[in-house]
């Protein structure tokens, strides 16, 4: 899925993107510059693995999860993918960032929803130890299969790679006629859920979400009406 720049609306996307063909080509960080997954495994878990704090909280006290999660690749990566990395393919402002060294680059990394800037030093090392599991063919924290190129060549980039969801598939316990039910499994009166906000049904995307409009609309109304 690509964002056509000419759309009226591209603005709101400010890059078209870069297709990835093969996850060999970079490593996944979190927002500590952390590495955190084996990169070909693209199962469900991996989501959960982005989710995942790793003991970092805020000056708050709070979580975001890893917080936004950067591809990290080299200037040989983009040769092999073929990549153009400059707008409109890539947003610069605070998505999409360069330099010719990977401190410099975590020095680079500044988006609103970073926690705490990226540490040069323990970006340096996710990127290090990436390399020697290069050298000898095993990855030993992560098992990513035959890890195979370096990350080595500058320029280097971090690309924002945060997955987004299609469906929550979780939400609000409801009834048929979209009522929230409590812990006790009682309606809560007048209060009504339906789409994303709503749990109990397994369906993907507008579907779900314009029959239990309707169906709360209608229900909603015709409970102030009566
Ligand atoms: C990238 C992507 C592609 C998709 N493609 C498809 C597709 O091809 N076909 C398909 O059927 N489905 C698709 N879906 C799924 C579909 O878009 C969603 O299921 C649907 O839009 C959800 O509608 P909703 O009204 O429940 O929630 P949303 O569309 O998320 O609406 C919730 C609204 O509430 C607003 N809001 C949040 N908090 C507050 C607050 N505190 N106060 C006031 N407003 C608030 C939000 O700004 C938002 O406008 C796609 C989803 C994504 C993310």
């Amino acid at each position: 899925m690509k964002w056509d720049p000419k759309s009226p609306i591209f603005a709101q996307a400010g890059g078209s993107g870069l297709t990835v063909r093969n996850f060999q080509d970079l490593i996944l960080v979190n927002q500590m510059g952390q590495r955190f997954w084996n990169e070909m495994d693209n199962s469900y878990a991996f989501l959960a693995a982005c989710l995942g704090t790793n003991g970092n909280l805020g000056s708050n006290g709070k979580s975001n999860g890893g917080g936004p999660i950067w591809a990290i690749f080299d200037a040989d990566a983009v040769t092999r993918e073929q990549w153009d990395p400059r707008p409109p393919n890539v947003d610069p402002n605070g998505w999409f960032f360069s330099a010719d060294t990977i401190a410099e680059l975590a020095g680079k990394i500044k988006n609103p929803y970073q926690l705490h800037p990226v540490s040069a030093s323990v970006l340096e090392q996710s990127v290090n130890k990436y390399n020697s599991s290069v050298d000898t063919g095993k990855d030993l924290e992560f098992a990513k299969p035959t890890p195979m190129f370096k990350i080595q060549k500058p320029p280097f980039y971090a690309a924002w790679s945060t997955p987004i969801l299609h469906d929550t598939l979780t939400g609000l316990k409801i009834n048929t006629k979209c009522q929230v039910i409590d812990r006790n499994d009682q309606v809560i009166p007048g209060l009504y859920a339906c789409g994303e906000s709503a749990g109990g049904f397994a369906l993907h995307g507008l579907p779900r979400v314009l029959v239990f409009g309707r169906i709360a609309g209608r229900e909603a109304a015709g409970a102030t009406s009566s």
